[in-house]
């Protein structure tokens, strides 16, 4: 059923009518496949409390602000979802005229000089000047247990009997699983370029075949210890230092370092995916390409 109010400015499929426009009807986030044919609009702040009960993100401590960074326009029709919030991906939002962008990797990070200049003046700027509103979650996208970076890289990869490793929080940020067929590292190193579409840097350290596997998306490089620890065959995640490989060697566990950018594009184009297809929202996902 269809509700709308304010001139038609927020439509809600939902059978239960707005009182006031701070209430919001979503009770229930099923993760359920209902394509939407009608395109709606939201506002911002409506949005804001959908994404953060969506992945729970009050429930995460973060080394950043998750949920709306920079406020922009209150209408939202169109919303463009990326990796990072680079100024090329802002380029990329102002051309298909996106009222939202939705990122993992925003601003205002902890540790990070807080003033709003070069770099930051040249983004944050076009977002303001375009009154785009940026939308930002970071370890709650790494972590969600379906639309999650590490969810979505296991199911790309065909990864089963996937768990959480509870040493490390939030739960979800490291995960182990295994291969249905061990693999060999080669085979294992095929099947990330193929699906990746970049080619890993591998330490193939053991020599034996495949079958369990832990995996952390993005710069998880330092959990290489604990998933060797655990006995684990091989450990994927994004990045590598010049200490892992000799983590690998030493503890005898299979590196591969797949892309920080490439293991973290599934996630928020999942979470947009999830908006299109439940909430009938127009969502677009763009890709800027980073060979890191
Ligand atoms: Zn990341």
């Amino acid at each position: 059923m269809l509700d709308s109010f304010h001139k038609g400015i927020v439509v809600f499929r939902h059978s239960n009518r707005l009182k006031n426009k701070n209430e919001i009807p979503y009770r229930n986030l099923q993760i359920a496949s209902k394509q939407q044919d009608i395109i709606m609009s939201i506002s911002n702040k409506q949005l804001q409390t959908l994404l953060n009960q969506l992945l729970s993100s009050d429930k995460i401590k973060d080394y950043c602000p998750n949920g709306l960074q920079v406020e922009g326009k209150t209408e939202i029709n169109k919303i463009v979802t990326g990796v990072t919030a680079s100024e090329a991906l802002i380029d990329a939002a102002i051309d298909v005229q996106a009222d939202a962008i939705l990122v993992h990797h925003g601003y205002f990070w902890k540790g990070e000089n807080q003033t709003i200049t070069g770099l930051k003046k040249n983004r944050i700027g076009k977002l303001i000047k375009h009154d785009i509103n940026l939308f930002a979650y970071h370890l709650p996208i790494d972590v969600h247990p379906e639309l999650g970076n590490n969810a979505q890289l296991a199911s790309l990869l065909g990864i089963t009997n996937i768990e959480a490793i509870d040493q490390v929080s939030p739960l979800g940020v490291l995960m182990r699983g295994e291969f249905e067929q061990a693999l060999t590292a080669t085979q294992l190193t095929a099947s990330i370029t193929s699906t990746l579409h970049r080619a890993p840097l591998v330490s193939d350290a053991r020599k034996q075949a495949i079958k369990t596997v832990a995996w952390c998306t993005g710069g998880g490089q330092g959990y290489i210890d604990t998933a060797a620890e655990l006995g684990i065959d091989a450990f994927i995640t994004g990045e590598a230092s010049e200490q892992t490989i000799h983590s690998s060697r030493e503890h005898g566990i299979d590196f591969f370092a797949a892309g920080h950018h490439a293991t973290e594009r599934y996630g928020v184009k999942a979470v947009g995916e999830y908006l299109q297809q439940n909430h009938g929202l127009d969502v677009e996902f763009i890709d800027i390409p980073n060979p890191v």
